[in-house]
């Protein structure tokens, strides 16, 4: 065992239990409140983790290499270094009990390092699988479970053979580094072709059949090392030029199809082995089809409802599975329905400084909530925020959510 096991505060030791680690009744481990939790990445992900992980005791240091970032402004230490920078990651990976991430684009190759310095949930073979679109979609396909038809493209390999083997039309999708449709890339004839060639020159890609779905949902699934696993309900999002643009939940489908959705993403989590959340992001055909268009193992965005619409926020159920704590119920409050605010909502205007959202609007309205990340630039696409609308039906709700963006 390495020297370094001897500084992981709160961590069940071969040698003895410290302070703060039980053994909890149902096996495994449990890293109790008053523990240093660690997240790569310091956005508004990392930032509502950490909070929700002080409002349960722990401490909670934050890596991440932009300065000033969501996350630093609610940290108790932030570790402002290059993912890539073995010394500081190991500093950090020994002041931390576990160590989770706030999104897929951390390099897994620095983590295998510091996975004997902590617990890094989900292991390091989740992330590796779910970073990169090809890996995710061979893994699912191999495992069985249902995915949209892809065909996978070298550096300089051969687009429009690709192109040919899935149909058009489709999507071109870089395979590593995507995210919120960035790096892709709708092909439905010869022109969008040739400008998806150039485009993905020297890129190694994923072409998928372009789906023509009823609806997209996601499904939230926590799950401890023990094995405990649970569900949040089906969130049906509306996405605006490829980003989440709201989040109804419950989704509006049938029992039955919310049902597999739930088995599905349950069986999932627990063929990845994965230990803290994992979301699956599917699409509903119109055959009532669901298909698994992406994996995400870490708190996601259509789960900002659950903050305010659940028992338990998507939040705090990481840091309860992280820990190895009894899950919370992970039911609905009342139907909710979450929309972002992007930077797009703030006015420049010619003649005097940028006009800022009307707060009141979202303030002055009792079943709402606003959240806002603290970040200073509001550029296009950007998130800055989000709010939730509570109503006695998802439908309801979803007409206040309306009506109050319109008004921000
Ligand atoms: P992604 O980054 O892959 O999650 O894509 C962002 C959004 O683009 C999705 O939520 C969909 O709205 C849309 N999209 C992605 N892939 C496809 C596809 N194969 N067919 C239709 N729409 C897609």
């Amino acid at each position: 065992m390495p020297s370094e096991f001897g500084s992981r505060p709160g961590v069940e030791m071969k040698t003895g239990l410290p302070r703060a680690t039980r053994r909890c009744q149902i096996g495994g481990y449990m890293i109790l409140p008053g523990s240093t939790l660690g997240v790569l990445g310091g956005g508004q992900l990392g930032r509502m983790f950490a909070q929700a992980a002080q409002s349960l005791g722990y401490r909670v240091h934050v890596f991440e290499p932009a300065p000033d970032c969501p996350a630093s402004a609610v940290a108790n230490r932030t570790f402002t270094a290059d993912y890539r920078n073995e010394a500081e990651l190991a500093a950090f990976a020994r002041s931390c009990a576990a160590v989770t991430y706030e999104f897929e684009n951390v390099p897994v190759e620095p983590l295998w390092k510091i996975e004997p310095l902590t617990r890094l949930l989900p292991h390091s073979s989740v992330l590796e699988t779910c970073q990169n679109r090809l890996r995710e979609k061979m893994w699912l396909k191999k495992q069985g479970f249902p995915h949209v038809t892809f065909a996978e493209v070298e550096v300089n390999g051969d687009l429009a053979a690709a192109v040919r083997r899935v149909g058009l039309p489709c999507v071109v999708k870089t395979a590593d580094f995507g995210y919120d449709g960035k790096g892709q890339r709708k092909v439905s004839d010869e022109a969008t072709l040739q400008a998806a060639a150039v485009a993905f020159a020297g890129t190694r890609a994923v072409v998928e059949r372009y789906v023509d779905f009823k609806c997209e949902l996601s499904v939230i699934v926590a799950r401890t090392e023990a094995g405990e696993a649970r569900c949040f309900p089906v969130a049906e999002n509306i996405h605006t030029k490829h980003i989440l643009d709201f989040s109804i939940v419950p989704a509006r489908v049938p029992a039955a199809v919310a049902k597999e959705a739930e088995d599905l993403a349950l069986a999932i989590a627990d063929r990845l082995q994965v230990v803290g959340l994992l979301a699956v992001e599917l699409f509903l055909s119109d055959r009532g089809e669901l298909m698994v268009n992406e994996l995400a193992p870490r708190p996601h965005n259509s789960g900002h409802w659950s903050l305010d619409g659940a028992r338990t926020s998507q939040f705090e159920q990481h840091v309860r599975a992280v820990c190895g704590l009894p899950l919370g119920d992970a039911t609905v409050r009342e139907p909710a329905v979450m929309v972002n605010i992007l930077g797009d909502a703030w006015k420049p205007t010619s003649a005097g400084p940028t006009v800022v959202p009307n707060w009141s609007a979202v303030l002055g309205t009792a079943d709402a909530k606003l959240h806002l990340y603290g970040k200073g630039e509001p550029r296009i696409g950007r998130k800055m925020g989000h709010f939730t609308v509570l109503a006695r039906t998802p439908d309801a709700a979803l007409e206040a959510a309306r009506a109050l963006k319109a008004r921000l």
